[in-house]
């Protein structure tokens, strides 16, 4: 048995002999010429030469083997108040036929396919029915709303997308198709071929003659029983997922297929403890990165079931959740701490009144475990909730307690070590390591490991601005997040960096909410900050200037059009929790808005060293600031 220290020295100082032996435990139809290609750095290429399909090895392998029977996909919805278990064999059989209707409806290999769905088990078909034929999914949070998914048809042109009448929350309806059809509307492409459609019977559609199809329809006429997976090259991209940044238009992740492939194969048993015989949980959504990896490819790949989950988890009741991992007798569970610290909010019963004891791990990321969170859970569920860092743009663990390899005594609030293959320091601003137990930027050192995206899609040049360039003399990639690497090695994360949000767990950039806001007529100017919140961790906060012939008698009135306003564009999650209207938004030298001074008087900080609190002003500048604002709030 490796210690974590050995697994993890092995990974940084021989990647190819690492990640090289991990791969050889998937199936290639042509074995790689080259693990690593670090010619063309910082586009770093795995396994290059290689030919597979995520889709075969997550699903065929399985079906035609002893697993055929075994559960694979357990599909729980207490919204639509239904369940289905699939077999191995059957999502086989479900993902050919879809897979063979695709292409009958004329997609082809590398054509881009949005997925615009509910938590539905016909989403996680979609998206390995894309894999198997080679196109290229973006799937689309079923929250997101006419704008953002008007954004992203624009950015990823895609031949078609998949959605359904409606998906459902709380017991309501959001409206997809109709969502859909507004967005295409909106949008500027024009290359969306058909869109397909399935019939939930939740809300009526209108089908738009030649474009709009009918999935029951189209998959009984076209379905086949197989349909030949493509034989992919490893550097060829899986998906592209798109992310906040830090402008208005969204960063589209392009993650590969072999990399990606073998790093989430080997995180199941590495990072999650997680093999034959256990049954995995990730409450996330098909929509988040997390979703991607850990509630399809990761566990698929690995050979368990996948509980899919369409709900949330006080929803008909606190107990929701408890009673699904009794049913299914789960034993890892992956969630947030946002979701923790909604369910601690309501009595222990809830919880109490189901047998968990089959649980064996449970883990948590997407932001800070705090506390009293991590404290909560543990205690409640009698196992040391484990918490891990990772971001859209690595597809899974940069740091993590590898418990797999090595249980590492647990830091409340510290996702623990860096994950294998990740090489992580605390830097300056110069990229010089800062001294042990000091804050500064979290970097990581080149080569990128298997499974981190690739590029931003059609952006190389972005790509290499947002990741790659901010260090003059050296190359090293940004995560834009602050932290601290203790004297024991333990990594703590204190946020961002740059201006996006962290709102329930999930990253909101503060120019995309603020360009909805500004687009209100009463609006002269407005700044969009994220600032403190219990339950979600930070909350959407709008601070605008409102144009002069405005009355204060409207101000109850505007906020409320611009709360809805966010919410019909971009998605319920971005509403803003509080909308302030100001006389003046104090600015730096260049004309920056201080988001820092602003959100620091508005939390009653401690405004302490105003020297470091905007980089681009003057301490008198800033003083002058904190006073105007104090007056504001
Ligand atoms: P996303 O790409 O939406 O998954 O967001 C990634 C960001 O979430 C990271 O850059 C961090 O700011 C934050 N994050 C994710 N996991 C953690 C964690 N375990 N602890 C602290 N912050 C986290």
């Amino acid at each position: 048995m490796m210690s974590y220290q050995e697994m993890h020295q092995c990974s940084i100082s021989q990647p190819a002999e690492f990640w090289g032996a991990l791969a050889e435990e998937l199936h290639w139809y042509r074995k790689w010429d080259t693990v690593l290609d670090d010619s063309n750095a910082p586009f770093f290429r795995w396994f290059v030469g290689g030919e597979t399909n995520i889709c075969y090895n997550a699903v065929d392998r399985h079906a035609l083997g002893p697993k055929r029977g075994q559960a694979a996909l357990i599909w729980e919805s207490p919204e639509a108040d239904q369940s289905r278990t699939l077999t191995f064999h059957e999502l086989y059989r479900e993902v050919n036929r879809l897979a063979a209707t695709l292409k009958a409806l004329g997609v082809q290999k590398g054509d881009r396919v949005i997925i615009y769905m509910p938590m539905v088990p016909e989403a996680i078909f979609s998206m390995l029915a894309c894999a198997r034929i080679g196109a290229i999914h973006s799937v689309v949070f079923g929250g997101f709303s006419i704008s953002s998914l008007a954004n992203r048809i624009n950015d990823a042109e895609p031949t078609m997308i998949l959605t359904a009448d409606a998906g459902l929350r709380k017991g309501l309806p959001v409206p997809l198709k109709e969502i859909v059809d507004e967005s295409l509307e909106l949008a500027t492409v024009d290359t969306v071929k058909h869109v397909l459609v399935l019939e939930r019977g939740i809300v009526k559609n209108t089908m738009k003659e030649g474009r709009d199809l009918d999935w029951q329809t189209q998959v009984n006429e076209h379905g086949k029983p197989y349909v030949e997976p493509e034989r992919m090259l490893s550097t060829d991209p899986l998906y592209i997922l798109y992310t906040s940044g830090t402008t208005g238009k969204p960063k589209g992740v392009v993650r590969d297929t072999g990399g990606y492939m073998v790093a989430l194969h080997a995180s199941m048993g590495h990072i999650y403890d997680v093999g034959d015989g256990d049954v995995y949980w990730s409450t996330s959504d098909i929509g988040w990165v997390v979703g991607h990896s850990y509630i399809v490819y990761a566990p698929l790949l690995k050979g368990v079931p996948t509980i899919v989950f369409e709900g949330r988890p006080d929803h008909p009741d606190p107990g929701v959740w408890w009673r699904v991992i009794e049913k299914y007798g789960v034993t890892c569970m992956f969630t947030a701490p946002t979701a923790l610290r909604a369910l601690r909010k309501f009595p222990e019963h809830w919880m109490q009144q189901s047998d968990l004891s089959s649980l064996k791990r449970v883990f948590s990321a997407g932001e800070p475990l705090d506390g009293p969170t991590y404290d909560w859970a543990t205690a409640m569920l009698g196992l040391p909730v484990i918490d891990h860092y990772w971001q859209t743009e690595s597809g899974w663990s940069m740091i993590a307690n590898s418990v797999g390899i090595e249980d590492l005594p647990i830091k409340s609030g510290s996702p623990t070590f860096a994950a294998m293959g990740h090489h992580l320091e605390v830097v300056d601003i110069d990229g010089n390591p800062v001294p042990r137990g000091e804050k500064g930027l979290l970097v990581d050192y080149p080569p990128l490991p298997p499974g981190m995206l690739l590029t931003l899609w059609n952006d190389d040049d972005r790509y290499l601005k947002s990741y790659w360039t901010h260090f003059k003399d050296k190359q090293l990639y940004l995560t834009g997040d602050y932290a601290i690497h203790d004297a024991d090695g333990y990594f703590w994360l204190l946020g961002r960096a740059d201006e996006v949000m962290n709102v329930s767990g999930h990253r909101l950039g503060t120019r995309e909410i603020e360009e909805v806001v500004s687009s209100h007529p009463a609006i002269a100017e407005a700044s969009v900050i994220g600032v403190r919140d219990e339950l979600r961790g930070e909350a959407v906060l709008v601070v605008s200037v409102l144009k002069a012939h405005i009355v204060p008698a409207e101000q109850d009135k505007i906020a409320n059009e611009i709360r809805q306003l966010v919410r019909e564009r971009i998605g319920a999650i971005a509403t803003p929790h509080g909308v302030h209207f100001v006389s003046t938004l104090p600015k730096t030298r260049s004309g920056k808005i201080m988001r820092r001074v602003i959100r620091a008087v508005y939390q009653g900080d401690n405004i302490g060293d105003l020297s470091t609190i905007e980089d681009d002003a003057t301490v008198d500048m800033v003083r002058e600031a904190v006073e105007i604002m104090k007056g504001e709030f």
